[in-house]
């Protein structure tokens, strides 16, 4: 009996979903420090899910068909069906509403909540295993980023292929490849989808795995921003709401797929991301600098790994919206 009412609920939470999307358009617009917000309450309303606030450590739930999620008050960090995604504005509290940024829920929750279903099918990905030749990319002795980011994406390709997908190139040796040209040689190969592989350096300390995505035009970008105009709208913000599915479905599948630690699905204006005209997502693998991460990135069976949860997140995205034939 429990279960079938649980399953109406359920039932419920999804047609109203699939039907009752109000959009984002009827919401009381609120500014908060010169970006428009609106009330988390009335917008999980309009989307027919169900919101719990814990007012006292301002952690907040918000849960529905489509999963669940966590955000915290004065945070930019939010969980989404239990990977990190890091917002452009942190959610606040005014007057005892807590309010969540316009821009991030057009940009980034709602596209990955409520992906839109499209005709298109995705059948060719771009691997561009970052840096090659005489850019080695990251080093830890004699270890080069270049040479890893490039096993990485072999290991890709060949699950990809058994998955019946098409792979594409922007490197296949240790070849040396202009930023710029990255993106035009999968736009050149036809690609539906680019995804760039690479792995970091920082202090010693730091370690885990994060997915970049382009920061929408007029957001805030995880890193700083590399000194690029943020209210410009760049080539690769025409795909804004499917960039931010694909870094997500990947930050997730590799999250669940492997124990490394979750730094998040962020934004970024890095050149491949900004001249994209397909959806495309940057993977930073782990960090060449921590022992612990270098130890799995020297690791063939743990690279088997993390290309098999690349894949599945790409299949988790493929699914999520391609429309059943
Ligand atoms: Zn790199």
């Amino acid at each position: 009996m429990r279960t079938t009412a649980a399953c109406r609920f359920i039932l419920c939470l999804t047609v109203l979903a699939q039907t009752a999307r109000a959009g984002l358009g009827g919401l009381e617009r609120i500014t908060v420090s010169g970006s428009d917000y609106v009330r988390l309450g009335e917008w999980c309303e309009s989307e027919g899910l169900a919101l719990k606030w814990n007012r006292k450590e301002g952690a907040i739930e918000v849960s529905g068909a489509p999963g669940r999620m966590e955000l915290t008050v004065d945070s930019r960090k939010a969980e989404v069906g239990g990977a990190t995604v890091m917002l452009s504005m942190p959610v606040v509290n005014r007057g005892g509403a807590a309010l969540v940024s316009l821009g991030d829920l057009k940009t980034t929750l709602e596209p990955i909540l409520f992906p839109r279903k499209s005709g298109g099918r995705v059948k060719t990905i771009c691997l561009d295993p970052g840096h090659g030749g005489r850019d080695t990319g990251a080093e830890a002795g004699t270890n080069y980023e270049k040479k890893y980011t490039l096993l990485l994406a072999r290991e890709t390709a060949e699950l990809l292929r058994e998955e019946g997908l098409k792979v594409v190139w922007t490197r296949e040796g240790d070849e040396a490849v202009e930023l710029s040209e990255r993106p035009l040689r999968a736009a050149r190969q036809g690609a539906d989808l680019f995804v760039s592989l690479h792995y970091d350096s920082a202090e010693k300390e730091t370690r885990g795995v994060e997915v970049f995505c382009l920061t929408p035009a007029g957001a805030r970008s995880s890193n700083g921003g590399g000194g690029r105009s943020e209210q410009a709208a760049e080539t690769g913000n025409g795909q804004d709401e499917r960039n931010a599915l694909l870094a997500y479905e990947l930050q997730r599948s590799i999250i669940r797929g492997l124990p490394v630690e979750d730094r998040g699905m962020k934004r970024a204006r890095f050149e491949v991301l900004r001249e994209a005209r397909m959806p495309a997502a940057l993977v930073e693998g782990g960090f060449l600098s921590n022992p612990a991460d270098a130890r799995n990135i020297y690791d063939s069976a743990f690279r088997k790994r993390m290309a098999r949860a690349i894949v599945d997140g790409i299949l988790a995205y493929k699914r999520a919206v391609e429309k059943p034939e």
